[in-house]
């Protein structure tokens, strides 16, 4: 394709917070579909190795760390240069998403990051409670936020690929099985309308199944924690406890699941890093295999969008939960580290797209527990096609820096929508944007259910009855 379409203009400063594997491959993204002036775009990051890439594009670059202390100081000067008002692209590591997201409404800046991240000193602070150390406890922080700024400029909570586009999967498989089952159905306008919808249709959960296959030209070395995105982000994430939304025919706990005693309700932790807790799972050409159950953002704010109330108790609420299968070299990369007591790598390596062979992130939504049993719809995205669309990245960090691009777009469109969530974004307009980015997009109904994938010999504690029991899906 090489007529790619305006989305929309933009004639105030960008600025970009962080120019790893995402920024990179955001930027040029930007410059194809936001009509503006290059020279309005600074990309700040401490590591200045890449700044080039930035200058050669037309951007300025600061070499600086955006910090508790200085993030007013080096911000706001820029964030207020005009002639319109700025928008805040956050795609760094330690940097405080909700701290930014004030300053941003503080300026009339619009405001987009991938995940809610913190300042640092909290994913590895052993003084914090298991409870006060989950994403659900963050994402009740920015819940709070958003009372608290209520309506104003838009701030895009956690647009990547995943948490992000899976949400607008979720609501188009939604309507996929609804069609396919001849449910007559209206298209939803409101939050509740879809909790009832997919209450209606019989989803028990939903699996944010993802298979990345990308394979690096060289083996991995020993010593090296290699990834096809962000390390740090996954080793900071890997180590959080495994998080997952709590769906209402869910009949017992896993062991050491825990409760949380304030917030929305809408999910469970289990007292375990999320790198180090398998969950059976499926995607259409892998087929079953073992995914991690990493927490995520999109685990919680999905469960949570869908649960349907009688007053304040929730009568309906899917099980969603991240099943995630890393890149093989990933996988082996927290074999070594988690074996060697958690102690990290000296070095890391981000697969760029230069350095993988072969293989595509296979990232879907599996809605099970329906009349057809189980559905995945998803991005098969693979290395040569992402080559092709776009500059910088492997298919995993495309299919982000698509979501990216699009929820700026969203905003540019919507400017007064306050902070938001993408599942409460347009889901139609969203995938029209991004979906030539993303491969083959694909829907398949499978028969595979958990029981399928466990082994016999070694089958205690099954639920036999009703084969979606989070308690099958769980590996022990
Ligand atoms: P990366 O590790 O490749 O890059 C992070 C960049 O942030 C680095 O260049 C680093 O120097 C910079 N940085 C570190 N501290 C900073 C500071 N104080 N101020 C400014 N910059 C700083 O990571 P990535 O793969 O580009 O990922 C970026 C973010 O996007 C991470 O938070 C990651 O978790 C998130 N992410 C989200 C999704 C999604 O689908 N939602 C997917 C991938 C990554």
């Amino acid at each position: 394709m090489t007529n790619w379409p305006v989305h929309a203009a933009w004639n105030g400063p960008i600025v970009m917070i962080g120019f790893g594997s995402i920024g990179r491959g955001t930027l040029p993204l930007i410059l194809r579909h936001i009509a503006g002036d290059p020279k309005r775009i600074t990309v700040i990051d401490p590591d200045a190795s890449r700044s080039q890439l930035a200058e050669k594009q037309g951007a300025s670059f600061i070499k600086e760390a955006i910090t508790q202390k200085n993030f007013r100081q080096v911000l706001k000067p820029l964030l207020t240069a005009g002639p319109g008002p700025a928008f805040i692209v956050n795609l760094s590591v330690d940097v405080d998403s909700l701290a930014i997201m004030k300053l941003a409404r503080e300026t009339g800046a619009l405001y987009i990051d991938t995940v809610i991240e913190p300042w640092p000193g909290f994913y590895y602070n052993t003084k914090l409670s298991q409870s006060d150390r989950t994403n659900y406890m963050l994402r009740e922080g920015l819940l709070a936020l958003k009372r608290e700024l209520g309506p104003g400029p838009t701030a895009v909570s956690c647009c990547g690929a995943n948490p992000g586009m899976v949400s607008w999967f979720v609501k188009k498989a939604l309507m996929d099985i609804a069609a396919d089952t001849n449910a007559r159905v209206a298209e939803p306008k409101t939050q509740a309308g879809w909790a009832k919808l997919m209450k209606r249709l019989g989803v028990k959960g939903i699996h944010i199944a993802e298979r990345d296959t990308q394979r690096s030209k060289s083996p991995k070395p020993f010593g090296t924690f290699v990834n096809t995105w962000s390390v740090e982000g996954f080793i900071s994430e890997g180590l959080q406890p495994a998080e997952l939304g709590w769906g209402t025919h869910e009949k017992k706990l896993p062991p050491r699941g825990k409760r949380h005693k304030t917030g929305c309700g809408a999910a469970i932790y289990i007292e375990s890093p999320g790198a180090d807790t398998r969950v059976r799972t499926w995607t259409p050409t892998e087929g079953p295999h073992f995914g991690f159950l990493v927490t995520h953002n999109e685990a919680i704010s999905i469960a949570d969008y869908f649960t349907l109330r009688e007053g304040r108790k929730a009568i309906y609420r899917p099980t969603c939960h991240y099943a995630y299968h890393p890149c093989n070299d990933a996988v082996l990369s927290w074999h070594e580290m988690l074996g060697a007591g958690g102690k990290r790598q000296k070095q890391w390596n981000v697969l760029d797209e230069t350095e993988i062979a072969d293989g595509r992130d296979e990232l879907g939504v599996l809605l099970y527990g329906h009349r057809k049993n189980a559905y995945w719809f998803g991005s098969q995205l693979s290395i040569e096609e992402a080559r092709k669309l776009a500059p910088y990245q492997s298919a995993t960090g495309l299919q982000v820096t698509s979501a990216v691009l699009t929820g700026m777009v969203w905003a540019i469109e919507n400017p007064n929508a306050g902070i938001v969530e993408t599942d409460e974004m347009d889901y139609r307009r969203c995938l029209e944007i991004q979906t030539p980015y993303l491969g083959p997009v694909r829907g398949v109904y499978t028969d595979w259910t958990p029981l399928e994938s466990v082994n016999e010999l070694f089958a205690p504690d099954l639920d036999r009855r009703d084969p979606w029991q989070f308690q099958n899906i769980l590996v022990r």
